[in-house]
């Protein structure tokens, strides 16, 4: 049989080896599946036989600059090879979510989170429910709270050494449709949405007769409240007091003009 310390040394050789990983989420419809396609054919294609999470290997263009070589010199060997990640794919059906909330709890070298998102869909004045107000605008505002609000939590346990920061890119995908929304708006969109989100979350506790102190254990230590504890607006700027930085870019995965995911390579060099 393998001597002990041997099997430490390939448990430590296998996690250290785990490439960094980037998780894609985000609403049905938002086009995960063509952006991972896109990457993995090099076309688009929207359908997949399985449900199950899809991870492809990737490597970040030579001309991308990679955050963790910045202060290698140009002549180190190691800045001439591409940085390899894993982008990982979770289904987007709501009942499916617990794949990437899973990932979120037991990172494996997690460097970042993309949050894919329909710009055209939720646009207000091109919803196509007919439902008051936007539903799609809703249901991606929701998902988005219950993510950033685990990763508050995530970043408020306690625990003898902190957890890293986790970025956050929310993807305003489809802006080849006239329809789409531009970033800063869907920015905008997105911000009051989740306000309105985390007001009718706080009034279904109070109505439930549940304080914020009964949730917190009594001591107010994790509060169920996105960003800050005040009635105002919710801005992507207060995840930044759980080391969370949320960044929109825009973008298309398809369109006439081929792919622009230009800003999304820059966003994974930024991170990587
Ligand atoms: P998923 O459910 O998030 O995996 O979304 P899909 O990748 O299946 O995409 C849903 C639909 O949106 C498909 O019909 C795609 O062709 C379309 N789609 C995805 N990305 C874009 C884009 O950038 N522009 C346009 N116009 N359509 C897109």
């Amino acid at each position: 049989s393998i001597p002990l310390f041997l099997h430490f040394v390939i448990y430590r050789s296998t996690t250290s080896t785990t490439l960094p990983t980037f998780l894609l989420v985000g609403p049905s419809g938002s086009g995960k599946t063509s952006l991972l396609t896109l990457f993995e054919r090099g076309q688009p294609a929207t359908t997949r036989t399985s449900q199950t999470p899809l991870t492809v290997e990737l490597s970040l263009p030579l001309t991308t600059p990679a955050a963790s070589s910045q202060y290698r010199s140009a002549a180190d060997p190691s800045t001439q090879f591409h940085k390899k990640f894993l982008l990982a794919d979770t289904p987007g059906h709501g009942k499916l979510r617990h794949h990437a909330f899973d990932t979120i709890i037991k990172p494996q070298n997690l460097k970042g989170i993309i949050f894919m998102v329909d710009a055209a869909d939720i646009s207000t004045s091109t919803s196509t429910t007919g439902a008051a107000g936007n539903e799609a605008l809703r249901q991606t505002a929701e998902y988005l709270h219950d993510l950033l609000l685990l990763l508050q939590k995530r970043a408020n346990t306690k625990t003898s050494r902190a957890p890293p920061d986790i970025p956050v890119l929310i993807a305003a995908n489809k802006l080849d449709l006239f329809t789409a929304l531009p970033a800063p708006l869907v920015k905008s969109a997105l911000e009051t949405e989740i306000t309105n989100v985390r007001n009718s979350r706080g009034k279904g506790l109070l109505d439930s007769g549940i304080g914020m102190d009964d949730i917190a254990g009594g001591a107010g230590e994790e509060r169920e409240w996105l960003g800050e504890g005040g009635e105002g607006k919710f801005t992507f700027g207060q995840m930044e007091e759980s080391n969370v930085q949320v960044s929109v870019v825009g973008w298309n995965v398809v369109g006439a003009e081929g792919p622009d995911v230009q800003g999304w390579w820059a966003w994974v060099g930024e991170n990587l």
